[in-house]
């Protein structure tokens, strides 16, 4: 009798230790920068437990079953360097925590260049040209979002021939202005059949006086993707696309001195590196 309890409390201490120590939070990139997505992922949990929550810094994240409970967070090219704070909280009561080191993003510095059609390279054409984006990106922000994924197959690159020709991060400066470039360019020659990087809801579908004809795709729990300076557009807004599907055709609508697809990534409004977060999906 008595050794039937000490086994079965050596049993039970045995099973909370699991329960304890058996998740692990794993976060990618190994070594984010400002301006970089991170998908952070609960691994190794016991059959019956769930992630009840997982945060950044206290801030709570939606999370998607994705092969594992995953999370992203965007860390905001600005953003203090510095080290932060990853919890998640599991249906055993248990928490568990991990550290993520931000480092400094190398912010390059390149000519800005105004096309005629916009006023050329004067200062007024430059000045215009920072007003009406700070108009046209306020438009694009605190766009409707789904309560739960839209997707569940990874996210693909939304051309067929993927070469970038202009990274995220760097500042182009113009007479007295400094624009920072929050997407990736891709090159694109006119007509190119431009695709949905994954399953979602379409929330924009119009033309914008800089980004030309836009569409945006809410995948779900803030996570959106921005498709611009397109020559056609043939989706709606409130049309559910399917991975991969034909949105439309590229273009140089817009603020764009030769036809190429300008892609942005969207997590909660924070423009992040599209190219890092489509190496999660390798
Ligand atoms: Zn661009």
């Amino acid at each position: 009798m008595k050794r039937a309890i000490l086994l079965s409390i050596a049993l039970l201490a045995f099973s909370l230790a699991e329960g304890a120590f058996a998740a692990t939070i794993s976060v990618m990139p190994e070594k984010p920068i400002q301006g970089d997505p991170l998908m952070i992922r609960v691994e190794g949990l016991s059959a019956t437990t769930t992630v009840k929550s997982i945060s950044f810094d206290g801030k709570a994240l939606g999370i998607v079953s994705y092969t594992a409970p995953t999370a992203f967070y965007g860390i905001d090219i600005n953003k203090k360097v510095g080290t932060y704070v990853v919890r998640a909280t599991l249906s055993d009561g248990t928490a568990i925590e991990e550290e993520v080191k931000v480092g400094a993003r190398r912010k390059a510095v390149a000519p800005l260049g105004i096309p005629e059609k916009l006023g050329g390279n004067t200062a007024t054409s430059a000045a215009k040209l920072v007003d009406t984006l700070a108009i046209e990106n306020a438009s694009l922000l605190g766009l409707r979002t789904g309560g739960h994924a839209f997707w569940t197959k990874p996210f693909r690159y939304p051309v067929s021939d993927p070469i970038v020709t202009d990274e995220y991060g760097y500042s182009r400066k113009t007479v007295g202005q400094t624009i920072t470039h929050k997407g990736t360019d891709f090159r694109a020659k006119e007509g190119t059949p431009i695709l949905a990087m994954n399953r979602g809801v379409v929330r924009v579908a119009r033309e914008g006086r800089n980004y030309g004809k836009t569409v945006v795709i809410d995948h779900g729990l803030g996570l959106q993707t921005f498709y611009m300076h397109l020559s056609k557009i043939k989706v709606n807004v409130g049309e559910l696309v399917l991975p991969g599907q034909a949105i439309g055709l590229s273009g140089m609508t817009g603020y764009a001195e030769s036809p190429h697809l300008h892609l942005t990534v969207r997590i909660n409004d924070i423009s992040v590196d599209p190219v890092t977060f489509l190496g999660f999906f390798r």
